[in-house]
């Protein structure tokens, strides 16, 4: 795949997909630029070449033309972040727009209205497609989040760019670090796998059994491997159609050699609440009316022992209810073992929207060495799919 660095952009007009799609507060400001700040580099790079920038976002999920939704909001977070006085297309298409494209001097940034203001958009419509690669000569594609859409700006434009499109700098590195765990890892590997339902990580468990050594398993999906081995767990999360599919993957690991780590005790709780009695018990024999909540001490430890003597981790969903901070105990502490792994020279990647938040929320985003912005891009990258927005870039 080529990126902005195989491209030189003196004199020319990038046609830059980001994600802008920031959070706004009741004032619309935004409050939180990370994902500004992401794109950056590639704006920065383009700029300093003698390129000039048309950018173009989508925001929030409109219905048709919203005010509330109009990309309007963020001009002056993109000029604070960027350091250039950012100009704005009231259009993502037409005319005025195209004038204002057309009229782009090197060293200036055209920030476009709200694609998704069009349903084309989402359509993938290959007209609107067209129309919007009118407003540049080069095609670059940053926008991660948004790789596993078939859409127009993330798509189907690329095919008006034969020779003249590439990747950001961070959709390259986001598939470069995805890749390095996928396909270019140094042993001893593990993948933590938390999060609520077995059935929303199924196909990445399938994925990368093989490409693992050892597999530590968390959060509400254990209950559901805990009771396909005969536990008791009380009222804890379960799905009961998957438990055949459960010893299934048990199964497979053996084949494959790769080690599967379930929990051993767990924090129970008399109700979902943060108020809730709580205890500590074995993982299978959690008494009628109690859920497990969080993983238990004895469980952090073996955790620990794994990730300590892995050189790649992979953390997709959290051990517990980590939002309750009652049941928040095991993901700090994969956290706390994740970092110390790091700091130890292990190469450690964090992805899928939980993960995420409970990074930021611990304070874990500078002790990893990569934290992927792009949630579903991200799992659809580890479930081994070829995103469509990165298989336009390299046909
Ligand atoms: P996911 O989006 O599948 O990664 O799931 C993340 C959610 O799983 C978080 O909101 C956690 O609160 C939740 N979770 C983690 N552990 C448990 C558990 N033992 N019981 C119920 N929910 C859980």
């Amino acid at each position: 795949m080529k990126t902005v660095n195989d491209c030189n952009f003196e004199n020319k007009r990038a046609l830059i997909r980001v994600d802008f799609n920031v959070p706004l507060n009741e004032y619309f400001e935004v409050t939180d630029k990370t994902r500004i700040e992401a794109a950056k580099p590639t704006i920065i790079k383009i700029l300093e070449d003698g390129g000039s920038c048309v950018l173009m976002s989508h925001l929030g999920r409109p219905n048709g033309v919203e005010e509330k939704y109009s990309l309007k909001h963020i001009v002056s977070a993109v000029s604070d972040v960027i350091g250039v006085r950012v100009k704005f297309a009231s259009d993502c298409v037409g005319e005025e727009t195209k004038k204002m494209a057309d009229n782009l001097q090197p060293g200036e940034i055209l920030l476009l209205e709200n694609l998704r203001f069009y349903k084309e958009e989402k359509e993938g419509d290959i007209h609107f497609a067209k129309k919007l690669s009118e407003l540049g000569a080069v095609y670059v594609n940053d926008a991660f989040g948004t790789a596993h859409r078939a859409h127009a700006s993330t798509t189907v434009i690329a095919q008006f760019f034969p020779n003249e499109k590439c990747a950001g700098f961070l959709l390259a590195s986001e598939v470069e670090n995805i890749n390095k765990v996928l396909y270019n890892s140094t042993p001893p590997v593990v993948a933590i796998i938390g999060g609520a339902k077995v059935s929303s990580k199924i196909t990445v468990i399938n994925n990368i059994l093989d490409k693992v050594d050892h597999l530590i398993i968390g959060g509400g999906m254990a209950f559901t491997f805990i009771k396909a081995l005969g536990g008791t767990i009380g009222s804890s999360l379960v799905e009961e159609d998957k438990l055949k599919l459960a010893l299934e993957i048990l199964a497979q690991a053996k084949a494959k050699n790769t080690q599967i780590h379930l929990p051993v005790d767990a924090v129970i709780a008399d109700a979902f609440r943060e108020e809730a009695q709580t205890q500590t018990a074995s993982i299978n024999a959690i008494p009628e009316g109690w859920m497990g909540l969080d993983v238990g001490p004895e469980t952090n430890q073996i955790f620990k022992k794994v990730i300590l003597k892995s050189k790649t981790i992979l953390w997709n969903g959290p051990v517990g209810v980590f939002e309750m901070q009652k049941f928040a105990t095991g993901t700090i502490a994969l956290g706390n073992a994740i970092a110390e792994a790091t700091v130890n020279g292990a190469f450690s990647l964090v992805g899928g929207g939980d993960s995420v938040a409970a990074v930021k929320k611990f304070g874990f985003t500078n002790k990893v060495s990569y934290v992927s912005t792009g949630g579903g891009a991200m799992l659809e990258l580890l479930e081994g799919k070829v995103l469509p927005g990165i298989k336009a870039l390299e046909e």
